[in-house]
């Protein structure tokens, strides 16, 4: 391959894409990389208009015009954004299924059963349930990539953040089983697994130390930027990783054990 054609892979012209859990975080870093690289149309998702409007103030007015906004709960099945996408561009081009939520840190003896359920709830079946309705529009039109945001928490254990931890290998398996079904329809999916990135949801871990203990599992001493998850979201979604298919892309400065 030509190597400016090799580069013009990663953009995304003449694309339209999706990003659940689009106003803060990984969600709103991989929304202004993909309008950096061009995106044609982009439906961001998020839990309320509030904090969706909040995202837009962040963009130029050309981003703007590129972006629309649709609010949503991932986890409830009457919230369908890749059919909204459809009536707005007339295709869905690339769907990155990322909101998500942890719950504070407590050992399994300790978990309010509760926890697991609005944890599995969110990560669990909102995952399941984009891939339900991405993957209906993507395999009828025979095209499509699909990037999940998992966990290096979703490599390996993961003490005192079960839920999270079994949640994120849950939203893992559910890739590696869709980009089997899929993938007879040309439609691609992979995983990325951030380790710990400097985000909201990280927030509460700052206290008592936490981010500096985090830091220091990562072979590279250091937590990650959102910006470097959203260039990893970014090769995927693209045609630059076109042999990427039940991918589990890990991008955690070496924090992950095993796989
Ligand atoms: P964040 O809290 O900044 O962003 C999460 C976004 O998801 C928020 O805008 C929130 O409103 C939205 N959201 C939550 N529940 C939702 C729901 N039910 N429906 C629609 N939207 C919902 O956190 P982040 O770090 O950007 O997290 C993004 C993803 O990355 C999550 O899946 C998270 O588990 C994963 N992740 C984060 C880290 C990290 O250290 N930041 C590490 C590994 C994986």
């Amino acid at each position: 391959m030509a190597e400016n054609t090799l580069l013009n892979t990663f953009f995304l012209n003449d694309k339209v894409a999706l990003i659940t859990g689009a106003a803060s975080g990984i969600g709103l870093a991989t929304a202004k990389t993909f309008l950096a690289a061009n995106v044609r149309g982009l439906l961001l998702v998020d839990l309320s208009q509030e904090r969706l409007d909040r995202t837009l103030l962040e963009l130029s007015s050309d981003e703007r015009q590129r972006c629309q906004c649709f609010v949503a709960d991932v986890s409830s099945e009457a919230e369908n954004y890749a059919q909204r996408a459809l009536e707005l561009w007339g295709k869905l081009d690339i769907a990155v299924l990322n909101a998500g939520i942890v719950h504070a840190p407590t050992s399994i003896l300790d978990t309010d059963a509760k926890i697991w359920d609005k944890i599995m709830q969110v990560n669990g079946r909102g995952v399941f349930l984009g891939l339900k309705q991405c993957g209906k529009v993507m395999t009828e039109r025979k095209s499509g990539s699909i990037v999940i945001t998992a966990s290096q928490l979703g490599l390996q254990g993961s003490p005192s953040l079960a839920a999270y931890g079994a949640s994120k290998f849950a939203a893992r398996g559910l890739a590696l089983t869709a980009a089997e079904e899929f993938a007879p329809f040309g439609v691609r999916v992979n995983s990325v697994c951030p380790g710990p990135t400097i985000t909201p949801i990280i927030d509460a871990l700052k206290e008592d130390d936490g981010w500096s203990r985090m830091a220091d599992q990562c072979l590279m001493k250091r937590l990650g930027d959102a910006r470097e998850i959203a260039n990893a979201i970014l090769y995927l979604s693209s045609d630059a990783s076109s042999f990427c298919c039940g991918t589990s892309l890990k991008v955690d400065g070496g924090y992950a054990k095993f796989g």
